[in-house]
């Protein structure tokens, strides 16, 4: 079983944990050094991408995510966690700053001030069957990817049609949905192949 963990600094920890060990991972919450040096890959959770950068720095998990990420520890992130993931953040605080991650640019709270969440259908390449029932929580999209960066979902109706909410970039997979409130393991059992192959 592959140990993976939730960075425990502040969002929806637990939701991902269950959702890890119903995918099959030894999954535990992570907030320590030493408690990232024991596992094998780590989950960025939905939350606050401020808040989360702002105790990355406290706890001191700053250096040592990004030293496991240029080692090629697969991440993933879902909705603040795909913004702690961006090398750019639009309608970001002047202070917060993400891992580094995944050659995009991502703008914060992007659907819309008024509509705080939003749900649609979006197929995920690489995840076979049914689109998943994507749910959108004061959301980030993508308005940029680098070369490098493989689009995995987009938006396939309504006024955001076409943005881009799901991306890989080699070990790191971000969504701006969150897959882990719906019961849907599909996107967790990926990630958790990926941290058994890497
Ligand atoms: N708006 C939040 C942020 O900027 C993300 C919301 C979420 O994770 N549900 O981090």
């Amino acid at each position: 079983q592959p140990k993976i963990g939730v960075l425990a600094l502040q969002g929806d920890v637990r939701e991902h944990v269950a959702a890890l060990a119903g995918a099959g991972a030894d999954a535990r919450p992570v907030r320590r050094p030493a408690e990232l040096d024991a596992v094998d890959g780590l989950v960025i959770p939905g939350g606050e991408s401020t808040t989360i950068s702002k105790l990355a720095d406290i706890f001191e998990m700053r250096e040592p995510i990004d030293k496991r990420i240029a080692g090629g520890m697969p991440v993933y992130g879902s909705c603040a966690g795909l913004i702690m993931l961006a090398t750019e953040v639009l309608d970001g605080r002047p202070d917060q700053r993400g891992f580094a991650g995944i050659d995009m640019t991502v703008r914060r709270n992007a659907f819309g001030r008024q509509v705080d969440s939003f749900e649609a259908p979006v197929a995920i390449a690489g995840v076979e069957g049914d689109p998943f029932h994507a749910v959108f929580i004061r959301a980030p999209w993508v308005e940029r990817v680098g070369a490098g960066v493989e689009v995995l979902g987009r938006v396939t109706e309504g006024p955001a049609a076409d943005r881009i909410v799901a991306v890989r970039q080699g070990n790191l997979v971000a969504t701006s949905f969150h897959p882990e409130l719906t019961g849907d393991l599909r996107l967790h059992r990926y990630f958790v192949e990926l941290v058994r192959a890497a």
